[in-house]
């Protein structure tokens, strides 16, 4: 039935394509089909690429445009301004002292190290010790800072690279990553890691979902949407691994994600949505009940950026002040970024990245049995899976360990 219904439009093809055809020889069907397919072939690969066509014209707008002398020379000209002034700020900034550029012909002494840094930490005329900044120190405390450092002298030496050496450091993970998963309301099967930073946590994240949207949807072009208020991290994360990034905007009143302008910028490419609670440059938290229901009616995934505030937000309602839902309690978020450096009141360098389920990350670890590099063969960084305890993740990797010895 079908067939029939088919074959006349097929007879009036072939027709059409044989009578366009007929008085060519072979060698010039062959060399045509061959030409336009490749013609086609990179004409997909122009259109199509991380970057938008847009966005790309601009650029090359832009180079042309600097081949003229005149525009050139005052496109120098404003350059140089903006280094001169970066250059007198940098020299202000630093008292005028001038800078150590090669290693001191004789070590210096404890005393004299500790005195140079004492120096150096007093450049700057900030007033963070009374809570001015509060975008990069989150709290001055002498006794916080006196267990920071007691901490970090006793376990400064360690390498959480390697677990069966240090289970201890392997242990502090595995509890930091479940008592955040359990505060933002994972379920016992979420699982997650600790980082250098919320922007190692979300660059972790969007490579986690390109690797999964590959394997799990055959997606090769992955596209990300966030409001213009999300962290840079994305952009970064974009540039890194080949993701194109689309920012939408936000409503001009309370300057939460357009969930309108985030709908319409659906493709099939899709991979994922986020938002922020809060964001940075405004600290306004974006909607996540509404992205969320976004995702689950497209089955696209979506990040919770908390890196920020996650570990004062996620406390409001046990302060009095009622929040709308904004993590794992809301289904359709799959992953979040909470950073114990800021409001987590830990020192620079750690956040914590979770997801809600494990299939999320497990294309992405690393582990390749086929390295050269042996100790490769166990994953870099292993990532804890909601109720399987810790110590079944130390026998995985001392397992692995074992083979190793092994081999
Ligand atoms: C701080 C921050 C990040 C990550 O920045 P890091 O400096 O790498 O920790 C990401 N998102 C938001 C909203 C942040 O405030």
């Amino acid at each position: 039935m079908t067939n029939s219904l088919f074959k006349p439009g097929f007879e009036h093809f072939k027709i059409f394509v044989n009578g366009c055809l007929c008085d060519k020889e072979p060698w010039q069907i062959v060399t045509l089909t061959t030409t336009s397919v490749l013609a086609g072939v990179s004409l997909w690969g122009f259109i199509f690429q991380e970057e938008s066509l847009l966005s790309r014209g601009k650029k090359t707008a832009f180079r042309l445009a600097r081949k003229i002398p005149a525009i050139a020379r005052r496109i120098d000209s404003e350059l140089d301004k903006i280094n001169e002034t970066f250059e007198k700020e940098v020299i202000n900034r630093n008292q005028g002292n001038p800078y150590i550029t090669t290693l001191p012909d004789k070590g210096k002494s404890h005393t004299e190290i500790i005195e140079l840094v004492k120096q150096y930490l007093k450049f700057g005329d900030y007033k963070w010790e009374e809570g001015y900044v509060s975008g990069a120190v989150y709290y001055f405390n002498t006794d916080l800072i006196k267990l920071l450092t007691d901490v970090y002298t006793l376990a400064s030496y360690t390498n959480p690279l390697h677990p069966d050496i240090f289970p201890g450091v392997c242990k502090m993970e595995a509890e930091v990553v479940r008592m955040t998963a359990n505060l933002f309301h994972g379920g016992p099967s979420s699982c997650g890691t600790m980082t250098t930073g919320g922007t190692e946590s979300i660059l972790m994240a969007c490579k986690a979902y390109r690797d999964y949207a590959r394997s799990e949807w055959g997606i090769k072009h992955p596209e990300i949407i966030l409001p213009t208020t999300s962290h840079p991290a994305f952009d970064k994360a974009g540039l890194y691994f080949g993701i194109r990034i689309t920012h939408t905007p936000v409503d001009p009143v309370h300057y939460k994600a357009d969930i309108n302008a985030m709908r319409r910028a659906i493709s099939r490419n899709t991979i994922l949505l986020v938002g922020s609670t809060p964001n940075f440059p405004y600290g306004t938290m974006d909607d996540i009940e509404e992205i969320a229901a976004l995702g689950r009616q497209y089955n696209i995934p979506v990040h919770v950026d908390a890196c920020l505030g996650g570990f004062l937000v996620i406390f409001m309602e046990q302060a009095g002040y009622k929040l709308p839902p904004f993590d794992f309690s809301v289904p359709g978020v799959t992953s979040i970024s909470a950073d114990t450096h800021k409001y987590g009141f830990a020192p620079k360098g750690s956040s914590v990245i979770l997801y809600s389920e494990p299939k999320i990350p497990t294309p992405s670890v690393l582990c390749d049995n086929g390295l050269a590099w042996r100790s490769l063969r166990v994953p870099d960084r292993q990532w804890f899976e909601g109720r399987r305890d810790t110590s079944q993740n130390l026998k995985f990797v001392g397992q692995s360990f074992e083979n190793l010895v092994k081999n």
